[in-house]
């Protein structure tokens, strides 16, 4: 199943349908490159500290987002990689940080906080749940069977 990540203020598609990654999918970082295969996502594991429960996703597989106006935020090297929420929604709200520095992975990870999670076809149960972190962040959204 297909799921995408929303703005939880307007609605607004943040990222293109994507299937999960496969499931011996074990995260590698390489430098200057994606980590996320283009069209999957990777909830990201306890290995991950900081990222736990975060979807992870390609650089390409963006929708509707905009930089923040604060050039701080793409504070790196080459590219960003300082750790700051980077990305708007087109509402304004901050959604998610790019990470694209020359001696880091690229990806994009999502605030759980704002950026709800939709699933298509909508609705049923067979999605694989999501960790705990990841749906406290759907309630009293609808979208999840
Ligand atoms: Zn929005």
């Amino acid at each position: 199943m297909k799921s995408r990540v929303i703005c939880q203020k307007c609605n607004q598609p943040l990222s293109d349908w994507l299937e999960p990654v496969d499931e011996d999918f074990v995260a590698a970082w390489p430098e200057s490159e994606n980590m996320i295969p283009l069209g999957r996502y990777w909830i990201a594991d306890a290995e991950m500290n900081i990222l736990e429960g975060r979807v992870i996703i390609h650089l390409d597989d963006r929708r509707g987002m905009r930089n923040h106006p604060d050039s701080m935020r793409f504070h790196g090297c080459c590219g960003s990689s300082n750790g700051r929420v980077n990305l708007l929604c087109g509402c304004g709200v901050e959604v998610a940080t790019e990470v694209s520095d020359c001696w880091t992975s690229f990806y994009a990870h999502f605030e759980p906080d704002t950026t709800p999670w939709q699933s298509f076809p909508q609705a049923d149960s067979a999605m694989r749940s999501p960790s705990r972190t990841r749906q406290q962040g759907l309630k009293g959204i609808g979208f999840l069977g």
